[in-house]
């Protein structure tokens, strides 16, 4: 809610309006959990029929109204998924408990494996879903995002949700974009941040969010600082993120199948110090972790969403120079000390998060690792390093070469296509004008399906 304020933007107050309001939404009881699956795949199938149905839709203005219901449908649907985890007597425990603007509806009153009763909880809570299920939708049944470069946009743009969880590692990590410059990510990604939010605490608000839902999930995890904060040992901290795992992978709907990503941990100077010692300095416990994340990651099923490839924040915050390997299954050789300017807290015993403009580059990080899963771009690197390495090799093979180095252009674009993409190219030109002209005296300027159907 912080978050929402700090915004000085007029859909944010309507949405505070309407979340009022919503929040007056009956609550539906237990057998009806069937029914909210049921519900989603009937949405989902009516979408993926398209225009493909037996009664195909007339002409363009038809689609558009069609997509608008879709993405209502969807709202409507989300909105029961997470009333149904609540306990039946929610309103009267909010009632009896909401005595601070820290009070979290979602935590509180969600009933889960991890917590099967409601108990009252009270901290931050980022969560683009408790957004999303309240904002209003305009005719073409589109809200207005405030996280996504291409606003506005409808519910679930994509066949899959990417969903980053992270304690305050990243949590509002866009900060104001109107001051840091940022346009927006380049895909819609839901988010649940936590500031404190141990992965226990974490999981259950997973649970509460996502855990009656029916679309397949790629979450990715930043999370377990607060878990050490908390002098819980390694071999704990590694059962609970398997146990995270397993549970991203429960939850997975019928037909479908979910993936996880764990981030590896930054190292605050807080909680350790790379080359003096402290009472409590948990810099081998930090790097042991790290390794076993590694692990946890590349144990995943890897053959449609390469988890492996998730981002790697172990080096952030800190310098690199040369030296001699001390730590003999360190990731950090040649990272010695911190890099006391990156860091958000000015004492060097305080500092915990990353400053804003660091932490604003991971989360661009964990978009991108997105945008690579979904091979929208190429495979992102396996470390920092060898990312640095690629993008210098990359700027390098840009370089514009003598002229006299220059391959002779070619006499037409066609060249260097293969017979199967030009096949391909024809075929699809041929469905356009053939879309166009089926079109044209109803709607002569309207644009292809293929184009706007998110
Ligand atoms: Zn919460
Ligand atoms: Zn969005």
């Amino acid at each position: 809610m912080r978050r929402l304020c700090s915004k000085s933007n007029i859909y944010q107050y309507t949405y505070l309006l309407i979340y009022v309001q919503t929040m007056e939404v009956d609550h539906i009881h237990a057998e009806n959990q069937g029914k909210i699956q049921q519900q989603s795949m009937e949405v989902d199938q009516t979408e993926n029929q398209g225009t493909n149905q037996q009664q195909p839709l007339e002409n363009w203005t038809d689609i558009q109204a069609e997509l608008a219901n879709i993405s209502k449908d969807r709202q409507e649907i989300e909105k029961e998924a997470i009333l149904h985890v609540k306990g039946s007597n929610y309103k009267n425990f909010r009632e009896t408990h909401n005595r601070s603007y820290k009070y979290c509806e979602i935590c509180s009153e969600a009933e889960t494996r991890e917590r099967n009763y409601m108990k009252p909880v009270y901290h931050k809570h980022g969560s683009s879903k408790t957004y999303m299920i309240n904002a209003p939708l305009d005719k073409k049944g589109q809200y207005f995002c405030y996280t996504c470069k291409d606003s506005p946009h409808r519910i679930h743009p994509r066949q899959r949700s990417p969903l980053l969880i992270s304690s305050s590692t990243l949590h509002d990590w866009q900060g104001m974009r109107s001051y840091t410059g940022y346009t927006g990510d380049a895909l819609h990604m839901d988010f649940i941040t936590i500031p404190g939010g141990t992965i226990k605490v974490l999981k259950h608000a997973l649970l509460a969010e996502y855990g009656a839902g029916n679309r397949a999930l790629d979450v990715c995890c930043v999370f377990g600082l607060n878990d050490l904060l908390r002098n819980r040992k390694v071999a704990d901290i590694v059962a609970d993120m398997k146990d995270f795992q397993n549970t991203v992978h429960r939850i997975a709907p019928p037909g479908k199948s979910n993936s996880v990503a764990i981030a590896t941990i930054i190292i605050p100077p807080k909680l350790a110090e790379i080359e003096d010692d402290f009472e409590g300095n948990r810099f081998s416990d930090i790097v042991e972790l790290n390794h076993q994340i590694k692990t946890l990651n590349q144990d995943q099923p890897q053959e449609n969403f390469p988890v492996r490839y998730a981002p790697q924040f172990h080096t952030w915050g800190l310098a690199s120079r040369k030296r001699k390997p001390k730590f003999p299954r360190n990731l950090l050789e040649g990272l010695p000390r911190h890099r006391v300017g990156q860091w958000r807290e000015e004492n060097m015993e305080d500092m915990l998060h990353l400053n804003d403009k660091t932490r604003l580059r991971m989360g661009k990080a964990v978009i991108a690792y997105f945008l690579a899963l979904y091979s929208i771009t190429e495979t992102v690197a396996a470390s920092k390093p060898l990312a640095i390495a690629m993008e210098r090799k990359s700027k390098r093979a840009k370089v514009k070469k003598p002229k006299s180095m220059k391959a002779a252009k070619p006499e037409t674009k066609f060249k260097f296509m293969s017979e199967e993409e030009r096949a391909k190219k024809k075929l699809l030109c041929a469905q356009m004008i053939q879309f166009l002209k089926a079109h044209s005296q109803n709607q002569p300027s309207q644009a292809a399906p293929s184009q706007v159907q998110q």
